[in-house]
């Protein structure tokens, strides 16, 4: 089976995050069974989704990491020309729904398998397919943690997320608490006697518009000048609560979430955070002792930090002649390789502006750049 052939097999499986993977993921498993490898599977609790990895070729230190995820975003509600998970070829493309992100990385990396059982390869190619990516990161830090006791030490990873084939040395990181305010029902009329969840739910949206000013009227460092925008923002995207017009809100539930510009500390914001959560439950508490505001971690996806002299960095330069530095604003799992002392970096075929949108497509002239990329990976590896 050739690259394209995979890229079709894998858009077939409606693999959007809010369901089970694991009839992809049993495709793969005995697709790489068939080529004499033997991967493993890392289940979610409930058993209803898998990540896989796998070494290919001899177990030894020093091998390269691809990194992909197997879920996409979902369809509904887009308007699609052409069957969302039919890879349809038109114009030079590709359209389908992960075609772009990151269907056609992971296609091209299955492909390599073959390509570097047969030219020999010294150090291992390992493939790493995580879940849940689109929704937090969520998959892939069990399965790392388990390659990391079970696999020899890779000595790079490439993250496939798409970046026309650049190497993107840094990414902001991705933090998400969900919020949700107790408070206290009354007629509205008597509004002094009860606690509006959503009034007092909106002091610390306030808070979070108060961080964003006060970063972008800061200096930015010379690295996070790098990003756009140049600064650690934080979030409100989805807000709900209240039951009507007259009566203060029992409740009232928003996320609150922070894009962290590399080295500055997640910790610090999380504390200022729960500062203001403490100061507002104590004016709600003055009236109503009862009502609380609850906090809940979402999401935690650390960023990708530029590395100094890494070992991905100048693989990738090597393999794709990129010298400029790129750094995005958007999450991967880059960080969380990073996070367990893998030296990572992101380079994958496509646009990620075709990432999760109608008719998403890969230029098939990108699709042919990552096979080159694999060519010369796999020579590098039998070197
Ligand atoms: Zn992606």
């Amino acid at each position: 089976m050739d690259a394209r052939a995979i890229l079709d097999k894998l858009v077939s499986f409606q693999t959007v995050s809010t369901v089970s993977n694991l009839d992809l993921v049993n495709w793969v498993e005995d697709y790489l069974k068939g080529h004499g490898v033997s991967p493993t599977l890392v289940y979610n609790d409930e058993g209803t989704k898998a990540s896989l990895y796998a070494n290919v070729g001899p177990e030894v230190e020093g091998g390269v990491v691809l990194s992909g995820h197997t879920d996409v975003v979902p369809v509904e509600g887009q308007a699609w020309d052409t069957d969302p998970f039919t890879v349809t070829e038109k114009d030079g493309r590709l359209y389908g729904r992960g075609t772009c992100d990151m269907k056609g990385f992971d296609a091209l990396a299955l492909a390599a398998v073959p390509l570097a059982l047969k030219r020999g390869i010294k150090r291992p190619l390992q493939i790493a397919l995580s879940y849940d990516e689109e929704v937090g990161c969520l998959g892939a830090p069990p399965m790392i943690a388990e390659m990391r006791k079970h696999l020899p030490a890779a000595s790079a990873v490439v993250v496939g997320e798409p970046s026309m084939m650049k190497a993107v040395s840094g990414h902001k990181g991705s933090y998400g608490w969900w919020v949700h305010v107790h408070g206290f029902e009354v007629h509205s009329s008597l509004l002094h006697t009860g606690v509006n969840a959503i009034m007092y739910g909106v002091k610390l949206i306030e808070w979070a518009n108060q961080v964003n000013d006060a970063n972008m009227a800061a200096t930015p460092s010379p690295l996070a000048a790098q990003f756009d925008p140049p600064f650690t923002t934080a979030h409100t995207g989805k807000i709900w609560g209240g039951t009507a017009h007259n009566i203060t809100a029992k409740d009232c539930e928003f996320g609150i979430d922070f894009r962290l510009v590399p080295g500055e500390d997640i910790n610090a914001y999380r504390e200022a955070m729960l500062a203001r959560v403490a100061e507002v439950e104590a004016l709600m508490q003055d009236v109503v002792p009862e009502t609380r505001i609850e906090i809940t971690p979402r999401f935690h996806v650390p960023p990708l930090q530029p590395e100094n002299e890494g070992e991905a960095e100048r693989l990738v330069r090597q393999l794709t002649g990129d010298n400029a530095s790129h750094v995005v604003s958007y999450g991967t799992e880059a960080g969380q390789f990073q996070e367990k002392d893998y030296s990572a970096i992101i380079c994958g075929p496509g646009d990620i502006a075709q990432a999760h949108q109608p008719n998403e497509f890969l230029e098939i002239s990108q699709f042919e750049a990552g096979q080159v990329f694999m060519e010369k990976l796999v020579d590098h590896l039998a070197e």
